[in-house]
């Protein structure tokens, strides 16, 4: 299939969010079921954006037959509030809590971050921005996911698309791939110009020994596409990208040189992760704690896998140490 079919079938729209990555993507592809990949967030501007390009590929929503979400964030699903309740929402199993924001697992999320981040050395100042964790949810939907996808899986109306199961910037990522065009949607997997972030979050699963290690499965989840021939990676922020194995590899060797970085600090003192935080981001970890807490415990996560760093937990907070001074 050359450039110009491809280019047919699937249709981007580009609309506003109120966060700081700016534009979010989303995708219809016309399969045997007119398909949303993706809706932006919960906002009147974002849905008259949406209606208003929809209307100029000559559709309008009532059209679209399933929606299909990568990842549960607010500006990738905040707008399915604006749907009628009969379209089907297809998605990772994780996504489910999220979307109706269940009260109970939010609180045990907020429970489950005071936790962690007294032993990452947050002291307890900081424990009251757990709390506005979830302020952003306010540009989320409240809405039930109709079909689970999960690795492997063909989707329904979308013949040879499969799913593929790419956790790390969230626990509920997941890309479609048509194999017989090399196209792949690839939520915020892959980006042109940012890393997307490892974000830290709770286990999904119950009984889960450990915390997910998001960083070191992003790093999974992007080289498995290099097994992949990729005409195109269609994602959720920025443009599309053309040379994505190219990306990918740059994506991990930046990764490794900020490792590299963090290594270096630890190589001086035993320190908590929040102490490796303040030191790599010193201007913006108070406003932004999530975020570059989140980054910096990937590192850390990445150098205790590779065997360069240990952890000593005898007490908290957690101290982390290099192997090799
Ligand atoms: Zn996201």
């Amino acid at each position: 299939m050359n450039q110009t079919t491809q280019a047919k079938q699937i249709l981007k729209i580009i609309l506003p969010t109120p966060f700081p990555v700016g534009d979010v993507n989303v995708y219809l592809i016309k399969g045997e079921r007119l398909t949303l990949v993706d809706a932006g967030p919960k906002t009147e501007e974002a849905w008259l954006s949406f209606q208003h390009q929809l209307k100029e590929y000559g559709y309008t929503p009532d059209d679209i037959e399933q929606i299909i979400v990568t990842h549960h964030h607010p500006d990738h699903v905040g707008m399915l509030d604006y749907f009628d309740h009969n379209i089907p929402v297809f998605g990772h199993p994780f996504n489910k809590p999220w979307l109706k924001k269940d009260e109970g697992f939010l609180q045990a999320q907020a429970r489950y971050f005071e936790q962690l981040f007294l032993i990452f050395g947050l002291n307890e100042n900081f424990l009251p921005s757990i709390q506005k964790l979830n302020d952003t949810l306010e540009y989320s939907c409240n809405r039930k996911l109709h079909h689970e996808l999960v690795e492997g899986m063909e989707i329904a109306g979308l013949p040879g698309w499969l799913v593929m199961e790419t956790p790390g910037h969230a626990q509920s990522h997941i890309v479609l791939y048509e194999e017989k065009t090399g196209i792949l949607v690839g939520g915020d997997l892959l980006l042109k110009d940012i890393s997307p972030n490892p974000l830290l979050e709770p286990p999904m699963i119950e009984g889960a020994i450990g915390r997910p290690k998001p960083q070191l499965q992003l790093n999974n989840s992007i080289s498995k596409l290099l097994d992949l021939s990729l005409s195109i990676v269609y994602p959720g922020h920025g443009e599309n990208i053309e040379h994505a194995h190219e990306l990918i590899a740059y994506r991990l060797k930046k990764q490794a040189e900020r490792a590299e970085l963090v290594k270096g600090f630890l190589q001086k003192k035993h320190l908590t992760a929040f102490e490796v935080c303040k030191a790599l981001f010193p201007t913006i970890y108070h406003k932004q704690l999530m975020l570059t807490m989140s980054e910096t415990v990937g590192q850390l996560d990445y150098l205790e896998d590779n065997g360069q760093i240990k952890i000593d937990e005898t007490n908290t907070p957690a101290l982390y140490y290099a192997v090799e001074k």
